[in-house]
């Protein structure tokens, strides 16, 4: 794939923001990644140009009917100074099941690696070096054809932003307060709930604004048929340490399958802990809280790679899981991941890839 690069003057180049106050999703680079699709051309014109304004017109499928897929992974800049990316190739493939499921056009695996890369090369003075810090890379595809009517489009726009990032846990974990919610429902088995499409998003939202209202961080998700089983928290997956077991919520069709969760399932079976996926009810969940089962409870993703669950709130009444306090275990896999992410660890299972390259 031959990238065209439309790039800005070196002296109009944004002054880069302080790397100790990044937040998340604020800051946007210098340039992006555009590529088009239409049905008759397939994608074409990959491009790399100045970060800005799309023009679309008023009525782009993507506006009123949502066909709308994205990714999400970092760049993470080790103390030798190279660029990192975690198993990338496992986000080319997610976002070409969600293409499917969306009726979208899937892509070159391969393509979509190499294009992160030429951006991120592009962008290297955007990855930043302070500890915990890393670039958010942000791949999405939308419906660009003008076009009225419930049918998959025949246009659309593949892009890349970045976003440098700061450290999630800058002040230590801190173990989040989890509203369980039976009243809304983030997905269905049979809807779009294991795609990374933008109405999930949309349609979390009243229950995650009730649940800050009361004081909580995040909503935990039941599934929809029952509200009995325990399915995702948040935009995170789930697990639970229960006495030795490792219990997480099988990939059911309603749950994302995320690259952390299967990150940590591989470390954790490799460290010899016993690991389940299988359905888990909301009220085993409680009972083994109760009555001192439940050791550890921590969500997964990419932005906070590890996020432990200190409480749960269910029908009135809050089970505090460990003390409120963060666990062995989401520890032990919070440094292991972040190791082999910024390169102080062995790379065993093969999950980095290098930006640049050269030594890879
Ligand atoms: C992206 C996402 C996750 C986590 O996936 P990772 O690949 O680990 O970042 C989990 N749940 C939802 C709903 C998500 O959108």
């Amino acid at each position: 794939m031959e990238i065209q690069k439309l790039l800005k003057n070196k002296d109009n180049l944004k002054p880069l923001p302080d790397e100790s106050c990044l937040g998340f999703g604020i800051h946007f680079t210098d340039h992006m990644f555009r590529m088009d699709y239409s049905d008759v051309k397939g994608w074409h014109e990959p491009k790399i140009t100045v970060y800005g304004n799309f023009h679309l017109d008023p009525a782009a499928v993507v506006l009123h009917y949502g066909q709308a897929i994205f990714e999400g992974l970092k760049a993470y800049r080790g103390s030798d100074k190279r660029i990192r990316l975690f198993r990338p190739k496992e986000n080319a493939k997610r976002l070409n099941r969600s293409a499917w499921r969306m009726c979208m056009p899937q892509m070159d695996e391969d393509a979509f690696i190499a294009a992160i890369r030429e951006l991120v090369q592009v962008e290297s003075r955007w990855v930043p070096s302070l500890k915990g810090t890393s670039l958010y890379i942000r791949p999405f595809i939308i419906a660009s054809e003008p076009f009225l009517g419930v049918r998959p489009a025949k246009k659309y726009i593949f892009s890349i932003i970045l976003t440098p990032v700061g450290a999630y846990y800058s002040e230590g974990f801190n173990p989040v307060k989890i509203f369980v919610t039976d009243k809304f429902v983030r997905a269905a088995k049979g809807g779009v709930g294991e795609a990374k499409t933008a109405g999930n998003y949309a349609a979390s939202l009243m229950a995650s604004e009730e649940a800050k209202k009361l004081g909580f961080t995040q909503v935990l998700w039941l599934d929809a048929a029952q509200r009995k089983y325990v399915e995702e928290v948040g935009t995170m997956n789930i697990f639970f340490l229960i006495d030795d077991t490792l219990v997480t919520p099988a990939l059911s069709g309603s749950i994302l399958p995320g690259i952390t969760r299967d990150s940590v399932l591989t470390l954790s079976r490799d460290w010899g802990i016993r690991v389940e996926e299988r359905p888990i009810s909301i009220d085993e969940v409680m009972n083994s809280a109760e009555s001192g089962h439940l050791k550890e409870c921590f969500g997964t993703g990419t932005a906070a790679v590890i996020s432990p669950v200190g409480s749960l709130y269910y029908k009135g009444k809050s089970y505090e899981v460990n003390g409120g306090k963060t666990g062995e275990l989401a520890e032990r896999l919070f440094d292991e991941i972040t190791g082999i992410q910024y390169g102080e660890k062995d790379d065993r299972f093969g999950w980095i890839e290098f930006v640049d390259q050269a030594g890879s």
